[in-house]
């Protein structure tokens, strides 16, 4: 896919401020991108949450990708009885929604307001040598690269159906994800892939593709889902990355916890929450061509299992057929030694 169409939408929503339980301009930020995207049906749920299914009516949705519109940042406190903070979060009529370590916030890095919460007073948006540098990577890209397949599917006559959800409240514990869960707008048998932006860890590099993420902190994923994504990036040539990214937690797992298959797939992030090796706050990156091949990932993943993840491995149970066919010689070669 053209990284260019990929770049106009990420400067679009990347350019927007948010916070938790403030996404309401990223909101319509992606609203007013999709509308001209006549197969997808965008509505609102009870939240907030923005549900979007995509494709052809008469067609059930089996895979949803889901990425969360906030990002750790200062929200003007509430009236009532908000909960106990450490002095650091404060910052004038706001406290920090997020996780990030109290050193960081300690640092007293200038704020920038947006009248009821304020982010990091960095950059938005920045490009250079195949970088993406902003205030808020996580999760507008996830986002941006979940509206850019939207797009791109709708000007390719795309004749699969999906879903996409754009999240509220993430960074506060899964609040959106929750609500999402709670209401679950999909088939039960769905399968809900979180689409993230992570450390790497383990092997994976930034650069090297997306990581399949089998499990975070908290849970593992689906085996047939994950194995579905890693399938279809050999066949399809899209460098994709496995591990395990424990560093954080995932919507993936919140949707878990009721019974929703899930999987995962992250964009290698540096200066995770806007926190750098150095102790400073500055701008979170990614490496666009990772942006890049997670959405051709996604494309084909549609494209090679438009049904969702099957419910058996295929592949492994005609791995371990064979071999059993392959040692046959072996195996008849010992069987008198067996006989009592
Ligand atoms: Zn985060």
């Amino acid at each position: 896919m053209d990284s260019s169409e990929i770049t106009i939408v990420l400067e679009s929503i990347l350019n927007t401020p948010t916070a938790p339980f403030h996404e309401y301009h990223v909101l319509e930020v992606i609203e007013r991108l999709l509308e001209p995207c006549s197969s997808a049906r965008v509505q609102r749920d009870s939240f907030g949450n923005l549900i979007v299914i995509v494709g052809p009516e008469d067609k059930v949705p089996k895979w949803i990708f889901g990425a969360h519109m906030d990002h750790p940042g200062f929200v003007q406190l509430p009236n009532s009885n908000c909960g106990d903070f450490s002095n650091s979060k404060y910052r004038d009529e706001f406290v920090f929604l997020g996780g990030v370590p109290d050193a960081y916030l300690e640092t007293n890095y200038p704020i920038k307001e947006f009248g009821r919460f304020a982010m990091w007073d960095l950059p938005s948006f920045e490009i250079s040598n195949d970088e993406i540098r902003s205030r808020a990577c996580d999760d507008l890209v996830g986002c941006s690269a979940i509206v850019s397949l939207i797009k791109h599917l709708e000007f390719s006559q795309n004749k699969e159906s999906f879903g996409a959800v754009f999240t509220r409240s993430e960074e506060v514990g899964f609040v959106g994800a929750t609500k999402l869960a709670e209401e679950w707008p999909f088939i039960s048998d769905s399968c809900f892939v979180s689409i993230e932006t992570s450390v790497p860890v383990g092997d994976s590099l930034m650069g090297k593709g997306p990581i399949c993420r089998v499990g975070d902190r908290i849970t593992i994923f689906d085996n047939h889902a994950t194995e579905s994504i890693l399938l279809t990036g050999k066949k399809y040539g899209i460098p994709v990355q496995r591990a395990l990214l424990d560093g954080g937690a995932c919507e993936a797992s919140a949707i878990s916890a009721f019974g929703i298959k899930v999987a995962g797939i992250s964009v290698p992030l540096g200066n995770y929450h806007n926190c750098s090796k150095g102790g400073e706050i500055d701008l979170e990156y990614v490496k666009l061509k990772d942006v890049v091949s997670l959405v051709d990932l996604l494309v084909a993943l549609i494209k090679e299992f438009p049904d969702g993840p099957p419910n058996n491995s295929t592949s492994m149970f005609n791995k371990c057929r064979s071999r059993v066919d392959q040692m046959l010689p072996f195996i008849e070669n010992t069987v008198g030694d067996f006989s009592q």
